[in-house]
């Protein structure tokens, strides 16, 4: 099980201190998938990296707990957590992976440097078998793997990706909107790529995209961020079925596939996180702002398993 209890990671920037996740807390049992979701810049990749520990400066994780299984990832010393954790347990298909595979790479040769990039190539042939498996459980052919990037397809190239995020056996991965720039009948592939993992595999997905629809179809429970902040959280059935936080509505209302009525766009746009307003930080967009928005709102649990941060509630 994965548990995040209050995770602060800030970026040090010429500007001031930009609070890019702000106190967010959330937990992934074994087998159980996680959608986050948020316009772009909320924090989600952020929070993603933050469980990979690929946070960079400037940026930091300056508070908070990330526990994976029986393994405290931001107390354990940092060769520790790459020997035992990073990619072995947890792995992580990163936004726009399938554009930064190695061109000079065939697809079996990126296979055999990222086993032996861990130690764990043993021979040739025992890397083929793996590959082989892991392109099948992502509905691709062996003839794949003497194939060079360009020569596949986008939605070819996403399922590679896919497929080596899991070579090394990972209980859970995080998937960086994996949908995201593909066209919809391949969108449509990689969703039931991903759905099959789950099933056969067992395997946690956190997926993170600004698409609820996609996210309706994977997760079974989901975190909506809003400017660094976890503003709503619970069953997916809760989150899109009975929205209660405004922010969330409102996205629900921009998602086509989810509303089937009317497409509203969200006015405004997502606060400065070096300086974001005082309050509750969706204040300036609120369609329901009152006095009391001026202090900040805590997550509350509203309803069995379903947390909202809003003063309406
Ligand atoms: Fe809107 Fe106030 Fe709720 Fe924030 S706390 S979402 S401003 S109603
Ligand atoms: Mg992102």
């Amino acid at each position: 099980m994965i548990e995040v209890e209050d995770l602060k990671v800030y970026y040090y920037s010429r500007r001031g201190v930009v609070k890019a996740v702000d106190g967010v807390s959330f937990d992934v049992k074994e087998g159980e998938s996680l959608g986050i979701a948020g316009e772009s810049g909320c924090g989600k990749s952020t929070t993603a990296m933050a469980l990979m520990r690929l946070i960079e400066p400037p940026g930091k994780i300056v508070g908070g707990k990330i526990q994976i299984d029986e393994f405290d990832a931001l107390s354990m010393p940092d060769n520790k957590f790459r020997k035992e954790v990073r990619w072995k347990r947890i792995s992580m298909v990163f936004q726009g992976a399938m554009n930064s595979l190695t061109p000079v790479y065939t697809v079996f040769d990126h296979f055999v440097e990222t086993l032996k990039a861990h130690d764990m190539f043993t021979t040739k042939e025992e890397a083929r078998e793996k590959a082989i498996k892991l392109l099948k459980m992502v509905g691709l052919k062996e003839e794949i793997l003497e194939r060079y990037p360009h020569e596949l397809s986008g939605g070819q190239k996403q399922r590679v990706v896919i497929a080596l995020a899991l070579l090394l056996d990972p209980k859970y991965v995080i998937a960086d909107e994996p949908t995201t720039a593909l066209d919809v009948v391949v969108q449509a592939q990689i969703i039931n790529a991903l759905k099959d993992l789950q099933e056969k595999v067992g395997m946690s997905l956190i997926l993170i995209t600004h698409d609820l629809g996609v996210l309706s179809e994977l997760s079974d429970k989901i975190l909506v961020m809003y400017a660094g902040k976890a503003v709503e959280y619970g069953p997916l059935e809760k989150v899109l079925g009975n929205p209660l936080h405004p922010y969330t509505q409102l996205l629900l209302q921009a998602t086509p596939k989810i509303s089937g009525g009317e497409l509203k766009w969200i006015p405004g746009s997502p606060p400065d996180l070096a300086n974001p307003p005082k309050g509750c930080r969706f204040r300036p967009r609120c369609p329901k702002a009152f006095d009391k928005c001026k202090e900040e709102p805590k997550m509350k649990e509203v309803e069995h398993n379903h947390w909202v941060a809003c003063h309406l509630y």
